[in-house]
């Protein structure tokens, strides 16, 4: 994917960008780039089914697996006003949406985009698992698109920046559009073997990335299996699929893909970031504390998102508790004088008298 020389916003040179990324994002070195023009060429077993380009048949399969869930959320009001939901399906719907979410912030992107804490084999595993679950793509092209995002955050070579089309309020309209879902249909892919190459080498990993499809098929029929042998009815079946897959699914793609599109776009920005990154206290809970996005840019590698006082992350108490079973370890929590260094402080005086209020842990 190419961006418009001019339009994004940053004016840092592409090689310096390039060796602050590798060391400031906690981000293993992308392996040698090729000749400037030549075409990338991939070593190596491959970690995704279809190559760096998407073909059309997997368009129109990525269309579906927006559309469809999204039209069952818009159609999920007036099925509720109508006819009510059950216990079961909104269990279903909150036990999957929390499953695959935390598969992705706890797996996808704090252990493996960005190794905020290692994880033995079984785990490693089945945060690999639970973020395929997610149905937001194979883990090795998600970890690939987002260390590409922090690498050029919100300047040229961001696969998905709001900021793309420019400042004004049209501009940033589209770009809003472009951030939250537009980017993914971008048939040009993230070359995996430059920005995923310790993803790739590990079997396991890349095992689960491949069998992507057979994950996304399990997370769409688990909920109406469930259902049905609950009620021991079709109909049963019908409305868990329809609650714990399809509207569960459309609201966690919504949520995550907000991460990108809101929280680059509006917030508070109380940490340095060389992007646009904001915090949003009011998707919190939703995303799982992912929307403390200001001090993810900010420090990448920490394990918690929520550092302040009060600032909900259950990301980060998950962490903990996999850190307390033995199964997490070498966790980079955040050091109060690691964050206090890169907080904003236009008066530092003032600051001082309120204390500061970093959070060490669970
Ligand atoms: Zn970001
Ligand atoms: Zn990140």
């Amino acid at each position: 994917m190419t961006i418009d020389p001019g339009v994004a916003q940053g004016s840092t040179s592409e090689g310096s960008r390039d060796r602050e990324a590798a060391t400031a994002d906690g981000v293993p070195p992308p392996a040698p780039a090729p000749d400037a023009g030549g075409p990338e060429q991939p070593a190596g077993p491959s970690a995704t089914l279809g190559g760096e380009r998407r073909g059309s048949p997997e368009q129109v399969a990525l269309f579906l697996f927006i559309t469809l869930p999204f039209v069952a959320l818009i159609a999920a009001v007036p099925f509720a006003w109508g006819r009510g939901v059950s216990w079961l399906d909104l269990l279903l719907l909150a036990v999957f949406y929390f499953i695959g979410c935390h598969g992705i912030t706890v797996g996808y992107h704090r252990h493996f985009t960005h190794g905020a804490f290692k994880a033995k084999r079984p785990l490693r595993i089945a945060l690999a698992v639970a973020g395929s679950m997610a149905v937001e793509g194979p883990v090795v092209r998600w970890v690939a698109d987002h260390r590409r995002h922090h690498k050029h955050s919100d300047a040229e070579g961001d696969p998905h920046s709001p900021w793309r089309y420019g400042e004004t309020v049209p501009a940033l309209a589209k770009g809003l559009w472009w951030a939250h879902v537009g980017w993914m249909f971008d048939r040009e892919q993230t070359p995996q073997h430059k920005y995923a190459p310790d993803l790739i080498r590990d079997e396991a990993v890349r095992r689960v990335s491949r069998q992507f499809p057979l994950w996304t098929a399990v997370s769409l029929l688990l909920p109406p299996l469930i259902g049905g042998l609950a009620t021991w009815s079709w109909q049963g079946a019908l409305t868990a699929f329809f609650w714990g897959s399809l509207v569960r699914v459309a609201l966690l793609h919504h949520v995550t893909w907000s991460i990108n599109s809101i929280c680059h776009a509006v917030g508070k920005r109380p940490f340095a970031s060389r992007d646009r990154s904001g915090n949003v206290w009011w998707l919190a809970v939703l995303s799982c504390g992912e929307s403390w996005h200001n001090l993810h840019h900010a420090d990448p590698t920490c394990a918690r998102h929520g550092v302040d006082r009060g600032q909900v992350d259950s990301s980060a108490r998950l962490i903990r508790w996999f850190e307390r079973a033995g199964w997490a370890y070498d966790v980079r929590w955040p050091k109060s004088s690691r964050i206090e260094a890169r907080r904003v402080r236009p008066d530092r005086d003032s600051e001082e008298r309120e204390g500061a209020s970093v959070v060490s842990a669970g």
